[in-house]
This record gives C-alpha cells, structure tokens and sequence, in this order.
C-alpha cells in the first residue's frame, strides 16, 4: 500500500499544525508511532485516503458517523441549512423541534440546552450540579473520559490514557482536588468515597456504558447502586451519555437500563457527524441556568442552525425500523468471526460488545473497569492495528477505544474485515 501523500502532507502538517493533527488521539502515538492516514473523502462504510487506497472504516470519526458517511438524508439537511444560511444568533424553530425529539427519546431532559461539543456538555452539567447543591467536589470512574475541561482531566482513559496523559499538565492542584476517582462498577468504594466527602460532593459522573476504556458495561445493578448512594448523600447523578445516546437504541443508555440520572450530557451522534454538544435534566435542577439562574452558559455557536438540521436528519434515520437489530447483527457476526479466528491462531483475546460497537482486548481478562483494560497488550494491539490498516481496515489507533459499526456496513463487509484479521492472526510476529 502506497503512503507517499499522507506521508507527505504529515510532514507539512507538523510545520503549522502542533503534532501535525488537532486531536491527539488522531496521532498515532498510542500505536507505537507513525504517519497517520490523511483520508480524502468517505462514503457509506468507507474511506478513501490522499493516495487512493481505500478502507472499511470502524472508527466513525469516533463515534457520531453511525449512519456511515455522507448519509444522503444528512447530506441533504446540511446543503437545506447551508443554504438557508449557517448561523443566526437567534432562536429557530429546528431548536424547538430537535430538543422536542430528544425528550421524547430520553424523558429525564424535562429541559435542555443545545452547546458545541461533548466538552462543553458535561462541563456544564458539573456547573449545573455545583450551583444546584452549593457543593464543591465531584466523584468520577477512573478510566471515563469526558472531554478535556479541567476538572475532569484526571484519570482520563481514551485519548489522554492512549497518549500517557490520564492526569493533564495545566489542571491547577486545586482543582484537581475537587475530582474524587473511584473504580468503575466498584459500588464499595463509590461508598467509601461518599461517606468520607460526602458532604461536599455536588455530583457522581459516570459514562453509564463505558466507552472510553473500551466498551464496558456496568455491571448488574450497578447503576442503580450509584442512584441509591448518591441521592442518599443528597448528590446529583450525571450521565454522559455522548456515546452512548442513540448508540444501542433509539434513546439513552437510561432508556435500556431503566435507570434516571439527573442530568444528562449529550453529543457525538446527536449532530449527525456536524459539531453539537445538549445537556439537560430535571426542570428544577436545571433553572439553575441563566437566564433563569444564577450559573452562566452560553454560546455564539450554540444551537446553530447546520448542526441542528444535520441531528434531526440523522435522528430521523436512527427512527426507521430495524436500525439497531442491523447494529446488532452485523456486531455479532463481528465479534463471533474475530473470536473465532482468534481461538483458531491461539491469539489472547478478549471481546466486549454491546449491539455495534466492540472493543477487542488483546487478554483473556474479563475486561469490567479501568485496570483491566489498561493492562491488556498495548504491543499486540499496536501491531494487530498496522497490520489491519495495511490490508484496509481503519481502526481507531489506540487499544482504549471502540470499533463502531454502521448501518452502511454490510455482512460482506464485516466478512472481509474478519478474513483480514485471521490473515493478521495467522501471520502474527511481534517484531
Ligand atoms: N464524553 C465522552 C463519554 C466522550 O467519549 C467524549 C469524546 N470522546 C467527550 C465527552 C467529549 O466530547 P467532544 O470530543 O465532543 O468534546
């Protein structure tokens, strides 16, 4: 496989642009180094890269392309918006219809506000929850990511995990304090934690299915546990649901595990791959929010008309039947075929999925929190990825994240990725 444009325009980059990419999970630090692939183009299950090779993609830009790329319905919404022009600064009525249909799908946001980024969402929910108790501090599951505000820069899996940054540099001591971390599906130490800050805590944040570590579950009852003691402390509950909402049903990881928070951070999927950010919760919690409450949020971008449309549109998709069965089918067949090839070549593997998206671990360690994951191969997977991305399979370059099915993806597709993976298998040599 030729690389010679991205290999170039790689070079170029990393004379303007720091690092050479502007996320550095895009780097491909966490494989052991490398020119990243500079993609032209993406249509369906596909990718088309600076040279011409072409890929079947799984990282779905990390979450939000679910319905593949360049979705027709989702084109056209984009090019209506483009057209009607892309930036008010005043109220639309798209606003009231979208935040119409995400409190239909997921009833705990009696009121919400549409932002920027999955960044901004859980940002504000923490806001939100600090101003509601007139408390300080908040717990998180070691491992979770929630974007890259201060306070949750703390024992941060995914990117900063990949690139040996769970705890960033410029996140003052103080308020570094203010962050408790707990291992995830560990309810005994979520309780230790609470009987001893208790007082002081404003919010437990929780990915309610993992995503950042890989793809995790909570474990049963769990969820619920976290509910009991937190509310028993007089703590809010914070789900950010900016992978999992819309991911493994038409809804929230509430909505399939039957459990509320009381504040939800959305993105990813919600913009149809245009940048969005909502959060939102209970009526009362979240009048805290100017301009009816005391705590500020605001935006120049916010609820922009583009990235508006462009979530309806791909909501509208997510709607029609049998969208997450398909999800689901195509996940199985995935995880049965990469186990199996797997078992066949005496690979350590271990599969966690849930519907279309699976992470594939390189250890026989059932993986159900942080620690797990983390000591799972980071040498086998850095390899298992050259090797896939060399034979046209596009995986996220780094061990924490998950592979995303999409609608677009075909049982051939799946099979071609599985005869890829078994050919990686049957060659295996950690040189
Ligand atoms: N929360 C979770 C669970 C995420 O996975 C991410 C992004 N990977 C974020 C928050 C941050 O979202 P964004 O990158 O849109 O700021």
């Amino acid at each position: 496989m030729k690389l010679d444009r991205s290999e170039q325009l790689n070079k170029e980059a990393h004379n303007v642009i720091l690092g050479g990419v502007n996320s550095p999970s895009r780097s491909f630090k966490g494989v052991g180094g490398g020119t990243p692939v500079f993609m032209k183009k993406g249509k369906g299950a596909y990718f088309w890269d600076e040279d011409g090779n072409q890929y079947i993609d799984y990282l779905a830009a990390y979450g939000p392309i679910i319905t593949g790329h360049a979705h027709p319905h989702i084109t056209a919404a984009i090019k209506a918006a483009a057209e009607d022009g892309v930036l008010y600064g005043t109220p639309t009525a798209y606003e009231n219809h979208f935040a119409d249909m995400l409190r239909e799908a997921i009833p705990s946001l009696e009121r919400l506000r549409f932002v920027n980024s999955g960044t901004e969402a859980v940002m504000t929910t923490i806001r939100v929850a600090r101003a509601y108790t007139g408390r300080n501090k908040i717990i998180k599951f070691a491992g979770c990511y929630h974007g890259h505000s201060d306070l949750v820069l703390v024992a941060a899996g995914s990117g900063p995990s990949t690139t040996g940054n769970p705890d960033s540099a410029g996140v003052t001591k103080n308020i570094a304090e203010e962050v408790i971390t707990v291992p995830f599906n560990d309810p005994q130490a979520l309780e230790e934690a609470l009987n001893y800050w208790g007082d002081d805590v404003a919010a437990v944040l929780v990915e309610p299915i993992v995503g950042n570590f890989g793809i995790v579950e909570p474990a049963e009852g769990f969820l619920q546990t976290v509910n009991h003691l937190a509310h028993s402390n007089e703590t809010l509950v914070i789900y950010d649901e900016v992978i999992t909402a819309f991911r493994f049903m038409y809804g929230g990881a509430q909505n399939l595990l039957g459990v509320e928070p009381d504040l939800t951070a959305l993105g990813k999927i919600i913009g149809g791959g245009l940048p969005i950010g909502a959060y939102g919760g209970k009526k009362a919690i979240m009048e805290q929010v100017s301009p009816l409450g005391p705590a500020y949020q605001a935006g120049t971008m916010a609820g922009n008309p583009a990235s508006i449309r462009a979530g309806i549109a791909c909501l509208e998709v997510l709607r029609e039947p049998n969208v997450y069965e398909k999800l689901d089918d195509l996940g199985k067949q995935l995880e049965d075929g990469l186990q199996k090839s797997a078992d066949t070549y005496d690979i350590p593997v271990t599969i966690n999925r849930l519907k279309g998206a699976l992470t594939l671990y390189f250890d026989t360690t059932h993986v159900s929190n942080y620690e797990h994951a983390e000591n799972s191969s980071s040498q086998m997977f850095a390899y298992f990825f050259k090797q896939m991305l060399k034979r046209g399979i596009n995986l996220a370059p780094s061990k924490f994240e998950a592979w995303f099915l999409t609608i677009a993806h075909t049982h051939e597709d799946v099979e071609k990725t599985i005869k890829a993976a078994s050919d990686v298998f049957s060659n295996w040599s950690n040189e």
